[in-house]
């Protein structure tokens, strides 16, 4: 299995089988093998989560899926592949929150996507596929700030705990989890307390806005997490499991 970080929340998740990319928004897709399926994720339509360039990724790639959180605007996109002669729409899932949808894969496979409610706009996903479950946060995240009030950031805590409960019980083989430097004395919080109630192996986190270290600042506060915790170095990075 590999993993590639591309940009901010951007990931290329090769199980050998097939391809899921989350939250492409900016960076370098690698080249892939245009026989193996590629399930294409979105989140919300944040321009920091959703590029439509990732439309394009259907020319080069035939097996392409979409898995696209409701609120995306896709009718533009749709009506030009049309003209093109390409139905968009056939390629497309769009998925609402608290949900479960079974999707086959053009290699026989299935995969189980279950979508829970972010704290900020759209969907997390959590991906069942060949024995192995992974998640996505999206921008679900402890969006806790210095400059709220003590509601807002209660009614946070409890809408994140709201979320993480539904993980519990459920082993997370990997996980993407947004790290937010913008957070300050809040930014770790969010992925603290995800290690602390989920049983998750392996954390990528993500949305850090290019600033690396807060990776290893992380690590070094959260020592017991150091073998969880994979440190992201730079954009492209490829990460073998
Ligand atoms: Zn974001």
């Amino acid at each position: 299995m590999k993993v590639t970080y591309i940009e901010h929340s951007g990931f290329l998740l090769d199980t050998e089988k097939e391809y899921f990319l989350f939250d492409y928004y900016k960076g370098d897709i690698p080249d892939m093998d245009r026989n193996k399926p590629l399930t294409v994720f979105v989140s919300h339509k944040h321009s920091d989560h959703y590029n439509p360039e990732i439309f394009k990724l259907l020319d080069k790639y035939p097996h392409t899926k979409y898995v696209i959180a409701k609120g995306v605007p896709l009718k533009y996109y749709i009506a030009r592949y049309k003209d093109m002669g390409i139905n968009l729409e056939e390629s497309v899932m769009s998925v609402v929150k608290n949900n479960v949808y079974n999707i086959s894969l053009f290699n026989g496979n299935e995969i189980k996507v279950t979508t829970l409610k972010s704290t900020d706009a759209g969907v997390a996903y959590l991906l069942e596929c060949g024995g192995k479950t992974y998640y996505h946060a999206g921008d679900l995240n402890l969006w806790l700030w210095e400059g709220e009030s003590r509601k807002y950031n209660k009614n946070m805590e409890c809408a994140y705990f709201t979320e993480l409960e539904k993980l519990k019980n459920i082993h997370i083989d990997i996980g993407f989890v947004p790290l937010d430097p913008r957070q300050e004395s809040n930014a770790y919080k969010g992925l603290e307390t995800f290690m602390e109630y989920t049983d998750t192996d392996m954390v990528f986190p993500m949305h850090f806005w290019g600033e690396y270290d807060i990776i290893k600042m992380f690590i070094k506060k959260n020592h017991i997490y150091k073998n969880k915790i994979k440190v992201i170095k730079n954009k492209g990075q490829v990460f073998k499991i």
